[in-house]
Protein backbone atom coordinates (compact mmCIF):
# COMPACT_ATOMS: atom_id res chain seq x y z
CA UNK A 1 0.00 0.00 0.00
CA UNK A 2 1.50 3.13 -1.06
CA UNK A 3 0.04 6.83 -0.20
CA UNK A 4 1.36 9.80 -2.36
CA UNK A 5 1.48 13.25 -2.56
CA UNK A 6 0.15 13.96 0.76
CA UNK A 7 0.52 16.41 3.49
CA UNK A 8 0.66 13.84 6.42
CA UNK A 9 1.41 14.55 10.49
CA UNK A 10 2.61 11.72 12.60
CA UNK A 11 2.41 12.29 16.33
CA UNK A 12 4.88 10.62 18.29
CA UNK A 13 7.02 10.21 15.15
CA UNK A 14 9.88 10.32 17.02
CA UNK A 15 8.66 7.15 19.09
CA UNK A 16 8.90 3.49 18.11
CA UNK A 17 6.13 2.61 15.77
CA UNK A 18 5.58 6.26 15.05
CA UNK A 19 9.31 6.32 13.32
CA UNK A 20 8.55 3.54 11.47
CA UNK A 21 5.64 5.21 9.93
CA UNK A 22 7.27 8.31 9.01
CA UNK A 23 9.89 6.12 7.18
CA UNK A 24 7.25 4.38 4.73
CA UNK A 25 5.29 7.92 3.88
CA UNK A 26 8.51 10.52 3.37
CA UNK A 27 10.12 10.43 -0.13
CA UNK A 28 6.04 10.10 -1.34
CA UNK A 29 4.45 12.99 1.05
CA UNK A 30 5.33 15.70 2.74
CA UNK A 31 5.59 14.36 6.49
CA UNK A 32 4.99 15.92 9.28
CA UNK A 33 6.01 14.69 12.83
CA UNK A 34 4.81 16.43 16.11
CA UNK A 35 7.03 14.69 19.27
CA UNK A 36 7.91 16.13 22.67
CA UNK A 37 10.88 14.07 22.88
CA UNK A 38 9.81 12.12 26.30
CA UNK A 39 9.92 9.00 25.09
CA UNK A 40 11.06 9.79 21.21
CA UNK A 41 14.77 10.28 19.87
CA UNK A 42 15.94 12.29 17.55
CA UNK A 43 18.13 9.71 15.98
CA UNK A 44 14.67 8.02 15.09
CA UNK A 45 13.68 11.08 13.02
CA UNK A 46 13.77 10.71 9.42
CA UNK A 47 15.94 13.57 8.13
CA UNK A 48 13.51 14.70 5.64
CA UNK A 49 10.58 15.11 8.21
CA UNK A 50 9.54 18.48 9.12
CA UNK A 51 9.64 18.20 13.32
CA UNK A 52 7.67 20.20 15.62
CA UNK A 53 9.06 20.15 18.39
CA UNK A 54 6.16 19.96 21.36
CA UNK A 55 3.24 18.48 23.64
CA UNK A 56 0.08 17.21 21.62
CA UNK A 57 -2.06 18.60 23.91
CA UNK A 58 -0.55 22.26 23.35
CA UNK A 59 -2.99 24.35 20.88
CA UNK A 60 0.04 25.98 19.53
CA UNK A 61 2.28 23.30 18.62
CA UNK A 62 -0.68 21.21 17.59
CA UNK A 63 -1.95 24.52 15.14
CA UNK A 64 2.00 24.75 13.84
CA UNK A 65 1.60 20.64 13.24
CA UNK A 66 -1.32 20.37 11.72
CA UNK A 67 -1.97 23.52 9.60
CA UNK A 68 -2.85 22.01 5.69
CA UNK A 69 -2.50 18.33 6.94
CA UNK A 70 -4.98 16.04 4.95
CA UNK A 71 -3.47 13.05 6.77
CA UNK A 72 -3.10 11.94 10.50
CA UNK A 73 -1.44 9.50 12.20
CA UNK A 74 -1.53 9.98 16.18
CA UNK A 75 0.53 7.67 17.74
CA UNK A 76 2.07 10.31 20.17
CA UNK A 77 0.94 8.74 23.70
CA UNK A 78 1.91 7.61 27.21
CA UNK A 79 2.41 4.46 25.88
CA UNK A 80 3.55 2.86 29.75
CA UNK A 81 1.03 0.63 31.71
CA UNK A 82 3.17 1.35 34.55
CA UNK A 83 3.65 4.87 34.20
CA UNK A 84 -0.53 5.48 33.87
CA UNK A 85 -0.67 3.45 36.81
CA UNK A 86 1.56 5.58 38.44
CA UNK A 87 0.79 8.91 37.32
CA UNK A 88 -3.12 8.32 35.89
CA UNK A 89 -4.03 12.48 35.69
CA UNK A 90 -0.89 12.90 33.38
CA UNK A 91 -1.60 9.96 31.63
CA UNK A 92 -5.19 10.76 30.68
CA UNK A 93 -4.43 14.57 29.56
CA UNK A 94 -1.78 12.94 27.20
CA UNK A 95 -3.84 10.16 26.10
CA UNK A 96 -7.80 10.89 26.62
CA UNK A 97 -6.99 14.83 26.11
CA UNK A 98 -4.74 14.87 23.81
CA UNK A 99 -6.33 12.56 21.41
CA UNK A 100 -9.76 15.21 21.89
CA UNK A 101 -8.06 18.18 20.94
CA UNK A 102 -6.17 16.43 18.03
CA UNK A 103 -9.77 15.51 16.65
CA UNK A 104 -10.95 18.81 16.78
CA UNK A 105 -8.08 20.60 15.21
CA UNK A 106 -8.33 17.40 12.50
CA UNK A 107 -12.44 18.71 12.25
CA UNK A 108 -10.96 22.50 11.14
CA UNK A 109 -8.86 20.68 8.46
CA UNK A 110 -10.93 17.51 7.62
CA UNK A 111 -8.19 15.61 7.62
CA UNK A 112 -8.29 11.77 8.10
CA UNK A 113 -7.16 10.36 11.38
CA UNK A 114 -5.81 6.92 11.98
CA UNK A 115 -5.09 6.96 16.09
CA UNK A 116 -3.48 4.34 17.99
CA UNK A 117 -5.77 2.14 20.07
CA UNK A 118 -4.72 -1.06 22.15
CA UNK A 119 -5.30 -4.34 23.18
CA UNK A 120 -5.42 -2.99 26.48
CA UNK A 121 -8.98 -1.83 26.13
CA UNK A 122 -9.97 -5.46 26.56
CA UNK A 123 -8.47 -6.36 30.41
CA UNK A 124 -8.75 -9.45 30.82
CA UNK A 125 -10.67 -11.14 27.36
CA UNK A 126 -13.53 -13.46 28.16
CA UNK A 127 -12.55 -15.40 24.90
CA UNK A 128 -9.23 -16.33 23.40
CA UNK A 129 -8.86 -15.41 20.17
CA UNK A 130 -10.55 -11.89 21.01
CA UNK A 131 -13.00 -10.43 18.24
CA UNK A 132 -13.38 -6.29 18.39
CA UNK A 133 -17.04 -7.15 20.16
CA UNK A 134 -15.64 -8.79 23.18
CA UNK A 135 -16.90 -6.37 26.06
CA UNK A 136 -14.46 -3.93 27.10
CA UNK A 137 -13.13 -4.12 30.79
CA UNK A 138 -9.51 -2.82 31.10
CA UNK A 139 -7.63 -3.20 33.88
CA UNK A 140 -5.42 -0.46 34.10
CA UNK A 141 -5.43 3.61 33.70
CA UNK A 142 -4.02 3.55 30.18
CA UNK A 143 -6.64 1.21 28.89
CA UNK A 144 -9.53 3.42 29.96
CA UNK A 145 -7.38 6.31 27.87
CA UNK A 146 -7.30 3.69 25.21
CA UNK A 147 -11.24 3.10 25.22
CA UNK A 148 -11.88 6.87 24.92
CA UNK A 149 -9.59 7.08 22.20
CA UNK A 150 -11.44 4.22 20.58
CA UNK A 151 -14.67 5.64 21.37
CA UNK A 152 -13.92 9.22 20.50
CA UNK A 153 -12.78 8.00 17.15
CA UNK A 154 -16.03 6.31 16.39
CA UNK A 155 -17.96 9.12 17.76
CA UNK A 156 -16.14 11.90 15.24
CA UNK A 157 -17.22 9.79 12.98
CA UNK A 158 -20.66 9.22 14.15
CA UNK A 159 -21.53 13.41 14.76
CA UNK A 160 -19.62 15.08 12.96
CA UNK A 161 -18.35 12.89 9.49
CA UNK A 162 -14.52 12.83 10.05
CA UNK A 163 -13.06 10.01 9.06
CA UNK A 164 -11.12 8.11 11.74
CA UNK A 165 -9.78 4.60 12.12
CA UNK A 166 -8.85 2.95 15.62
CA UNK A 167 -6.11 0.48 15.51
CA UNK A 168 -6.23 -1.96 18.30
CA UNK A 169 -2.51 -2.93 18.63
CA UNK A 170 -1.90 -6.14 20.33
CA UNK A 171 1.77 -6.20 21.69
CA UNK A 172 3.96 -4.72 18.93
CA UNK A 173 7.78 -5.08 18.49
CA UNK A 174 11.01 -4.59 16.29
CA UNK A 175 14.09 -2.44 16.07
CA UNK A 176 13.84 0.99 17.83
CA UNK A 177 11.57 -0.13 20.77
CA UNK A 178 12.77 1.13 23.90
CA UNK A 179 14.96 -0.57 26.56
CA UNK A 180 14.97 0.13 30.58
CA UNK A 181 12.25 -0.08 33.08
CA UNK A 182 9.26 0.86 30.66
CA UNK A 183 10.39 -1.78 27.48
CA UNK A 184 7.85 -4.46 26.05
CA UNK A 185 9.19 -8.11 27.62
CA UNK A 186 10.90 -8.75 24.13
CA UNK A 187 13.44 -5.64 24.33
CA UNK A 188 13.52 -7.19 27.89
CA UNK A 189 14.47 -10.69 27.43
CA UNK A 190 17.12 -9.50 24.21
CA UNK A 191 18.73 -6.99 26.52
CA UNK A 192 19.00 -9.98 29.21
CA UNK A 193 20.04 -12.72 26.78
CA UNK A 194 22.88 -10.25 24.82
CA UNK A 195 24.15 -9.59 28.48
CA UNK A 196 24.27 -13.19 30.01
CA UNK A 197 22.03 -11.89 32.93
CA UNK A 198 18.96 -14.70 33.94
CA UNK A 199 16.16 -13.82 31.91
CA UNK A 200 12.92 -13.13 34.05
CA UNK A 201 10.06 -14.57 33.38
CA UNK A 202 6.86 -13.02 35.17
CA UNK A 203 4.89 -16.29 36.74
CA UNK A 204 4.93 -19.43 35.33
CA UNK A 205 5.22 -18.33 32.07
CA UNK A 206 1.97 -19.84 30.22
CA UNK A 207 0.40 -16.81 29.78
CA UNK A 208 -0.10 -16.20 26.11
CA UNK A 209 0.62 -13.30 23.79
CA UNK A 210 0.23 -12.52 20.08
CA UNK A 211 3.19 -10.34 18.83
CA UNK A 212 3.04 -8.82 15.83
CA UNK A 213 6.07 -6.74 14.19
CA UNK A 214 6.43 -3.55 13.50
CA UNK A 215 6.84 -3.68 9.72
CA UNK A 216 2.98 -5.34 9.57
CA UNK A 217 1.78 -2.48 12.23
CA UNK A 218 2.98 0.21 9.43
CA UNK A 219 0.96 -1.51 7.03
CA UNK A 220 -2.44 -1.69 8.81
CA UNK A 221 -2.13 2.06 9.01
CA UNK A 222 -1.16 2.71 5.67
CA UNK A 223 -4.28 -0.02 4.46
CA UNK A 224 -6.45 2.52 7.51
CA UNK A 225 -5.79 6.18 5.54
CA UNK A 226 -7.21 4.82 2.47
CA UNK A 227 -9.61 2.18 3.45
CA UNK A 228 -14.33 3.19 2.75
CA UNK A 229 -14.74 1.20 6.14
CA UNK A 230 -14.22 4.70 8.65
CA UNK A 231 -15.31 5.25 11.91
CA UNK A 232 -14.64 1.73 12.78
CA UNK A 233 -11.92 0.05 15.56
CA UNK A 234 -9.70 -3.10 14.27
CA UNK A 235 -8.03 -5.30 15.89
CA UNK A 236 -3.88 -5.55 14.53
CA UNK A 237 -2.39 -8.55 15.92
CA UNK A 238 -0.98 -11.85 13.86
CA UNK A 239 -3.64 -14.02 15.02
CA UNK A 240 -0.85 -16.38 16.75
CA UNK A 241 0.00 -16.41 19.90
CA UNK A 242 3.13 -17.90 21.80
CA UNK A 243 3.36 -18.82 25.45
CA UNK A 244 5.84 -15.89 27.70
CA UNK A 245 8.02 -18.85 28.55
CA UNK A 246 8.41 -20.49 24.75
CA UNK A 247 9.24 -16.71 24.06
CA UNK A 248 12.12 -16.63 26.71
CA UNK A 249 13.60 -19.95 25.18
CA UNK A 250 13.47 -19.03 21.70
CA UNK A 251 15.16 -15.65 22.66
CA UNK A 252 17.51 -17.83 24.51
CA UNK A 253 18.24 -19.81 21.58
CA UNK A 254 18.20 -17.24 18.77
CA UNK A 255 21.08 -15.10 20.32
CA UNK A 256 22.79 -17.87 21.15
CA UNK A 257 22.71 -17.16 25.14
CA UNK A 258 23.62 -18.90 27.61
CA UNK A 259 21.11 -17.50 29.99
CA UNK A 260 19.45 -19.14 33.03
CA UNK A 261 15.43 -18.70 32.63
CA UNK A 262 13.96 -17.69 36.16
CA UNK A 263 10.81 -17.15 36.90
CA UNK A 264 9.85 -14.08 39.17
CA UNK A 265 6.44 -12.84 41.14
CA UNK A 266 3.25 -12.47 38.56
CA UNK A 267 2.45 -8.86 38.19
CA UNK A 268 -1.15 -8.21 39.72
CA UNK A 269 -3.74 -8.45 37.00
CA UNK A 270 -1.64 -9.95 34.53
CA UNK A 271 -3.76 -10.72 31.70
CA UNK A 272 -3.17 -14.29 31.13
CA UNK A 273 -4.26 -15.19 27.40
CA UNK A 274 -4.26 -12.31 24.07
CA UNK A 275 -4.68 -13.54 20.76
CA UNK A 276 -6.03 -11.25 18.20
CA UNK A 277 -8.78 -12.23 16.17
CA UNK A 278 -7.95 -10.15 13.03
CA UNK A 279 -11.19 -11.30 10.27
CA UNK A 280 -13.00 -7.98 10.37
CA UNK A 281 -8.64 -6.04 9.68
CA UNK A 282 -8.54 -9.01 6.71
CA UNK A 283 -11.69 -8.48 5.28
CA UNK A 284 -11.92 -4.46 5.37
CA UNK A 285 -8.40 -3.47 5.39
CA UNK A 286 -7.07 -5.90 3.58
CA UNK A 287 -4.58 -6.13 6.33
CA UNK A 288 -2.50 -9.49 6.27
CA UNK A 289 0.24 -9.68 8.77
CA UNK A 290 3.96 -11.42 6.63
CA UNK A 291 6.50 -11.46 9.43
CA UNK A 292 6.76 -15.09 11.48
CA UNK A 293 7.78 -14.24 15.17
CA UNK A 294 10.82 -16.60 14.52
CA UNK A 295 11.57 -14.11 11.08
CA UNK A 296 11.03 -10.34 13.13
CA UNK A 297 13.30 -11.93 16.17
CA UNK A 298 15.93 -13.11 14.05
CA UNK A 299 16.33 -9.80 12.46
CA UNK A 300 16.51 -8.04 16.10
CA UNK A 301 19.23 -10.42 17.30
CA UNK A 302 21.00 -9.75 14.16
CA UNK A 303 20.72 -6.03 14.42
CA UNK A 304 19.57 -4.85 17.21
CA UNK A 305 19.93 -1.46 17.13
CA UNK A 306 17.97 0.07 14.33
P1 LIG B 1 6.79 5.28 22.10
O1 LIG B 1 6.85 5.72 23.52
O2 LIG B 1 8.03 4.77 21.44
O3 LIG B 1 6.20 6.44 21.19
C1 LIG B 1 5.38 7.47 21.68
C2 LIG B 1 5.92 8.78 21.14
O4 LIG B 1 5.04 9.83 21.57
C3 LIG B 1 7.32 9.12 21.66
O5 LIG B 1 8.14 9.58 20.61
C4 LIG B 1 7.07 10.24 22.69
O6 LIG B 1 8.18 11.12 22.81
C5 LIG B 1 5.84 10.90 22.11
N1 LIG B 1 5.01 11.57 23.09
C6 LIG B 1 4.64 11.13 24.31
N2 LIG B 1 3.88 12.05 24.93
C7 LIG B 1 3.75 13.10 24.08
C8 LIG B 1 3.08 14.35 24.14
N3 LIG B 1 2.38 14.73 25.22
N4 LIG B 1 3.18 15.20 23.07
C9 LIG B 1 3.91 14.85 21.97
N5 LIG B 1 4.56 13.67 21.87
C10 LIG B 1 4.48 12.80 22.90
O7 LIG B 1 5.63 4.18 22.04
P2 LIG B 1 5.15 3.23 20.84
O8 LIG B 1 5.28 1.84 21.32
O9 LIG B 1 5.74 3.65 19.56
O10 LIG B 1 3.59 3.56 20.83
C11 LIG B 1 2.97 4.31 19.81
C12 LIG B 1 1.46 4.24 20.04
O11 LIG B 1 1.01 2.90 19.95
C13 LIG B 1 1.03 4.76 21.41
O12 LIG B 1 -0.19 5.46 21.26
C14 LIG B 1 0.82 3.49 22.19
O13 LIG B 1 -0.08 3.67 23.25
C15 LIG B 1 0.26 2.57 21.11
N6 LIG B 1 0.41 1.14 21.38
C16 LIG B 1 1.65 0.58 21.40
C17 LIG B 1 1.76 -0.79 21.62
C18 LIG B 1 3.10 -1.49 21.63
O14 LIG B 1 3.14 -2.71 21.80
N7 LIG B 1 4.21 -0.78 21.44
C19 LIG B 1 0.62 -1.58 21.83
C20 LIG B 1 -0.62 -0.95 21.82
C21 LIG B 1 -0.72 0.40 21.56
Amino acid sequence: MEIAGRTVLVTGGAGFIGSHLVDALVGENEVRVLDDFSTGSEENCHRDATVVRGDVCDSRALDRAMDGVDLVFHEAANASVTRSVDDPVESHRINSGGTLGLFERAREEDARVVVASSTAIYGDPTHVPVTEDEPTTPQSPYGVEKLATDHYARLYYELYGLETVALRYFNVYGPRQAGGEYSGVITAFLEQACAGQDITVEGDGSQIRDFVHVSDVVQANLLAATTDHVGEGYNVGTGRSVSILDLAELIRDLSGSRSEIVHIDERPGDIRASRADISKAREHLSFEPTVSLREGLGGLVRQPAR
